[in-house]
């Protein structure tokens, strides 16, 4: 990886496993200028789970669940860092699920109702209400 800043070229001088979110932390110093960055290697989910709509097979779009939780927590003073946890939680329930890499609209939302439900119940609430208007 190339520098952020002059585009020179770097070298890793830290590097860590965080088992709890599967990604490879890496502290980066640059060869020319020598500042110094974080980057974090992670699977990409959009190659590891996709979505079946209506015999289409579409790249799962985490960034799109996204909006959908911080919609339902919007009363939270934390939405986004909630978001972002309850996200990681759906993410890896739908991993474990026995039907990968290929899922059903439905497993999402499914999924996503459960988590919200022990999460925050107001929130499950907006999530439910919505979703059912979608569908109609
Ligand atoms: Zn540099």
């Amino acid at each position: 990886m190339v520098c952020v800043y002059c585009g020179g070229g770097t070298k890793v001088t830290n590097s860590r496993l965080q088992k709890r979110n599967n990604r490879v932390w890496r502290r980066r110093e640059c060869l020319v200028c020598q500042a110094v960055f974080t980057t974090h290697e992670a699977v990409e989910l959009e190659s590891a789970l996709s979505v079946d709509k209506s015999g289409q097979n579409q790249p799962f779009l985490p960034d799109l669940l996204l909006k959908e939780l911080m919609l339902a927590l919007s009363h939270r003073k934390d939405v986004y860092t909630a978001s972002r946890e309850v996200l990681g939680t759906i993410v890896h329930q739908l991993l474990a699920l026995p039907q990968k890499p290929l899922y059903k609209p439905t497993d999402v939302s499914k999924v996503t109702s459960e988590v919200l439900k022990r999460f925050d119940k107001q929130a499950y609430l907006r999530y439910v209400a919505e979703h059912r208007s979608l569908q109609k």
